[in-house]
């Protein structure tokens, strides 16, 4: 799975507690024995230093890098505009969902002015797969009509600015900022929170400040990497209510190994997307994630 296989683990911790008794003897992420045994003889870092937690935590991302060279934002786009509906859309659904549902939107209504000057009962239609959508008719039809009115039809490429659009919280800023942007940005959804917590990078609830706490590990031009790798790892494998320890290429780094099924072969079936085998969240995924077996989504009604 990853290019090279996961080194031994994080050091620098002062203080250490056993958590993976329960792991010893048992098979390897992708069935090597080593790696299982360097799993179940991991350990777990209380009390750590503020040096060795950095460590830890870019030898995560690092290690995420390899056994995802290909991860990029998983909405299908052509435009600054295109993502930041996309990602509006996308609250409380699937990204699969919203790029079955674009095409059909984007197609009718290519910019801003025309989702602006739109028939909202026609736009609903159409966004009704996505669910939510005499909400995020609004949104949409809403965000457009600022774009138009305050910054003559373009997305703003500033914080502050994608902020003051409605419907646009810092999640959805930083989405736009770094996919199409190009400018860093850390994006703290579900799978963001729940992993930096298993992680122990964070033990901060509140989005805002895990952003911050996060970001402070990490040099700012790596944000958006970061963001992609621990998203995709969280979508593949580090599921919420299942994780899959077993198939897991970053097991030795992680304090909670065992948190999830740690048989390889049952860890192997809970798998999702390319790693499973199946076809990811993009209808029109990059050719890099092409090159490297991902399969496109099927379109709306397809599958
Ligand atoms: S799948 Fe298990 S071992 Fe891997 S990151 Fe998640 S909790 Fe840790």
């Amino acid at each position: 799975m990853s290019k090279s296989p996961v080194r031994a683990q994080a050091k620098g911790a002062e203080r250490v507690v056993d958590r993976r008794d329960s792991a010893v003897g048992e098979q390897a992420p992708g069935g090597g024995k080593r790696a299982a045994e360097k799993a179940a003889s991991s350990k777990l870092a209380v009390g750590q230093t503020r040096t060795a937690l950095v460590r830890r935590a870019r030898r995560i991302n690092r290690e995420l890098a390899e056994v995802y060279p290909y991860a990029h934002p998983e909405l299908d786009f052509e435009n600054p505009f295109q993502l930041l509906v996309a990602t509006v859309l996308s609250a409380q659904t699937t990204d699969l969902r919203v790029n079955q549902t674009t095409p059909a939107l984007f197609a009718k209504y290519p910019g801003p002015e025309d989702l602006a000057a739109a028939n909202p009962e026609e736009v609903e239609e159409i966004l009704r797969p996505c669910g939510f959508f005499r909400a995020k008719t609004r949104s949409v039809m809403g965000l457009s009509k600022a774009l138009v009115e305050d910054y003559g039809g373009e997305v703003p490429g500033r914080l502050e600015e994608l902020v003051k659009l409605p419907g646009v919280g810092r999640k959805t800023a930083f989405v736009v900022l770094g996919n199409a942007f190009g400018r860093p940005g850390i994006t703290v959804d579900t799978h963001f929170q729940r992993l930096v917590r298993r992680w122990q990078w964070t033990e901060q609830t509140d989005p805002d400040k895990i952003e911050a706490e996060v970001g402070a590990l990490f040099p700012k031009k790596e944000w958006t990497d970061l963001s992609h790798h621990v998203i995709w790892h969280g979508r593949r494998i580090c599921h919420a209510r299942k994780p899959a320890c077993g198939a897991c290429p970053i097991a030795p780094l992680c304090p909670a190994y065992g948190e999830g099924e740690t048989d390889p072969e049952k860890a192997r079936k809970l798998l999702k997307y390319e790693k499973g085998g199946f076809p990811g969240q993009r209808l029109k995924p990059p050719q890099a994630y092409l090159d490297a077996g991902g399969r496109p989504a099927p379109p709306l009604g397809a599958a």
